[in-house]
């Protein structure tokens, strides 16, 4: 609870207590007026001078209008009548602040959730100097620089590791919790906590953009894109209040008026202002215009606590329609981490051609890139390789040591006109050309991420309809890895525009509710993240484009993932949707009694904060994920 909230129930005990004892005490007559009007001022002020404020800005019809003309109405009317039952208009006060102080707490519990499980802001960077730590702001610490990352502290930068070993907890940014093993040369993302050894970091970003920060930024973000549930709310609440406040006031003058017109007898107003006011109470619109909002940022919140970040809640209501979901295949439904599993047709020795394809893709993120790389397996110089050119969808090209050299598939071979042996293996092959003559090819094999199997399956049974690879790889790696994992279509030896091609006419023969999303790694996909109706980017853990392009971003790689993102969004849609038709059936149940005068004020606000508690207690089961 913070002050406010403590300060409000306070207040609410102070008015409850006091009315409790003005109830006992016989006091009659201008005393008890006195009395009552007290309390109900210490309990109503602030609605009071909100409504005052409201009227004076021109924003008249707000709840608190309606709370504020309703019970001084009522309080007005027992004044009239010399009842002395001024109980009505200050119980109507003090269920209607019981009901805004819940709603407060609520929010700021959930609010309070999600910032704890986005815990991942570092505070400081150690940075050694003559022989001694020091820490600084993370913001001052210059790319390339070395920082120093004790067991039990964040890792503040994303950078590579210089020396030390580790595991890491990357719970908070992927909801995994096996750590995470890491030594020397592992690329490592800030928000992490170290867990055991020291390790030292060579910095590979600034602060601002690193992983952290970006996240943080995109969870920041996320509340201000509205969703169409959302916008509906707002604009049904610009039309409804001011409509029951004009039906209010036609119930209050409309029918005496038609009393005295037809009997000729005086009228009975007070029967009939009433009733205008209990209709006002009734119509209070708080639980539609509180769950909704809070619905969708209790399920922001839940899926970042699972490692999926959505950067707004459109993207939520979308994904919770997708029926066909498309697959990039490298590093998404495959680990993207080859070996290499023969060289053919060299003429050269195997560790040099291996040299040279590490070289020519020193500078690509591609995971075949890696893959070579890491099969080189030693430090390379850089200066020796010049002119890098990478081709999307067909490989690189660069001078290396001032010999040209082009790492690729058959494409680029044929592209730069280069004749080239076909391979009867079955793996991706890279062909290599060094000084514009073809110097054989590398075999490499990916394997199938060990969850992808059950995930498809798993997509099937959530609803998903058809599922879709999309990859740049040759024919005979596709057809396998898609038969293996049980994809409905399969299309291959695709550059990255004809992928763009591909998704378009997905997208064109579809019904128009059911969404199509693309999930993919960002690499080279990145129009196709954008193209898609909600694009997912996958193992997020470092690449940038990815969670540019990307609606959703998945910080772990595994593909359950994917799953798990449409079920927790179909489930907070769900409870929109319960929301919006419970308070709805609620209300309209209530005005219509209230107008015929069966229900009373009490009935009305007991009505009214039910309903809002209720909405709210469902609101928050969105912030658990299953
Ligand atoms: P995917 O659709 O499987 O993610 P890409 O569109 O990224 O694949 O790449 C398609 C094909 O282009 C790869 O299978 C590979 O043959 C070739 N290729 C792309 N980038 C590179 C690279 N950096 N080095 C070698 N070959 C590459
Ligand atoms: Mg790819």
């Amino acid at each position: 609870m913070n002050k406010k909230q403590k300060k409000m129930l306070k207040r609410i005990l102070l008015a409850a207590g006091m009315l409790i004892v003005c109830n006992i005490i016989p006091v009659t007559g201008a005393l008890r007026l006195a009395l009552f009007l007290a309390i109900y001022l210490v309990i109503g002020y602030d609605i009071l001078r909100k409504a005052g404020l409201g009227i004076r800005n021109r924003q008249v019809f707000d709840e608190n209008f309606l709370m504020a003309i309703a019970t001084v109405g009522a309080f007005a009317l027992a004044i009239y009548d010399r009842s002395g039952d001024y109980n009505e208009a200050i119980a109507v006060m003090l269920f209607y602040q019981i009901g805004e102080w819940f709603q407060s707490y609520a929010v700021g519990k959930s609010r309070r959730n999600i910032s704890a499980l986005m815990d991942i802001r570092p505070d400081y960077a150690n940075i050694e100097k003559d022989g001694s730590l020091e820490q600084v702001d993370p913001d001052e610490v210059a790319v390339g620089s070395t920082i120093v990352v004790q067991p039990g502290e964040k890792v503040p930068i994303d950078g590579v590791i210089l020396e030390g070993a580790s595991s890491l907890n990357t719970s908070a940014l992927t909801g995994e919790s096996l750590p995470r093993d890491v030594g020397a040369g592992d690329e490592i993302i800030s928000g992490c906590i170290n867990m055991t050894g020291l390790i030292k970091v060579r910095t590979t970003k600034e602060f601002g953009e690193s992983t952290v920060s970006k996240i943080l930024e995109l969870v920041e973000n996320s509340s201000s894109r509205k969703s169409r549930s959302e916008a509906f709310i707002s604009k049904f609440a610009r039309i409804y209040t001011p409509a029951v406040c004009y039906g209010a006031l036609a119930l209050a003058v409309l029918p005496p008026l038609c009393h005295l017109a037809l009997l000729g007898a005086a009228p009975q107003w007070h029967v009939w202002i009433y009733r205008a006011l209990t209709f006002l109470v009734i119509s209070c619109p708080c639980a539609l215009v509180i769950s909704i909002p809070l619905s969708f940022f209790a399920g922001i919140g839940g899926a970042s606590r699972e490692g999926i970040l959505i950067k707004g809640s459109n993207y939520l209501e979308t994904m919770a329609q997708t029926r066909c979901v498309v697959f990039d295949k490298t590093g998404t439904l495959t680990q993207g981490v080859f070996e290499v599993s023969g060289v053919h047709h060299s003429e050269m020795e195997d560790q040099k051609l291996i040299e040279y394809a590490a070289l020519v893709e020193c500078a690509s993120s591609h995971p075949i890139s890696k893959s070579l790389q890491r099969a080189y397996g030693r430090p390379m110089d850089r200066s020796r390789v010049t002119d890098i050119q990478e081709l999307g969808g067909c490989g690189v090209m660069a001078k290396v040591d001032g010999v040209e050299v082009a790492a690729g598939n058959g494409r680029l071979m044929e592209r730069l006109n280069i004749p080239y042996q076909e391979c009867r293996s079955v793996g991706t092959i890279v062909h290599m050309a060094v000084g514009g003559a073809y110097a054989g090819h590398i075999v490499i094999s990916d394997v199938v991420k060990p969850k992808a199997k059950e995930a498809i399956a798993a997509l099937k049974k959530a609803g998903v309809e058809k599922t879709v690879m999309l990859t740049g790889d040759i024919k005979k790696v596709a057809d396998q890895v898609a038969a293996s994992l049980g994809i409905d279509e399969v299309k291959s030896d695709l550059l990255p525009a004809d992928k763009v091609a591909c998704l378009e006419t997905l997208l064109q023969n579809k019904a128009d509710r059911a969404k199509v999303a693309f999930v993919g790694d960002g690499i080279n996909d990145a129009p196709v993240l954008s193209l898609a109706d909600i694009g997912i980017a996958m193992g997020a853990m470092g690449s940038d484009a990815a969670i540019e392009a990307a609606d959703v971003v998945l910080m772990d790689d595994n593909p359950m993932q994917i799953v798990k993102a449409i079920r927790i969004s179909r489930k907070c849609i769900g409870i929109v949707y319960q929301n919006i038709i419970f308070a709805l059936v609620i209300k309209f149940a209530c005005l219509g009694l209230g107008a015929v005068g069966i229900a009373n004020m009490w009935f009305a606000i007991f009505a009214d904060v039910g309903v809002m508690v209720l909405a709210v207690l469902n609101a928050i089961r969105a912030l658990k994920a299953d």
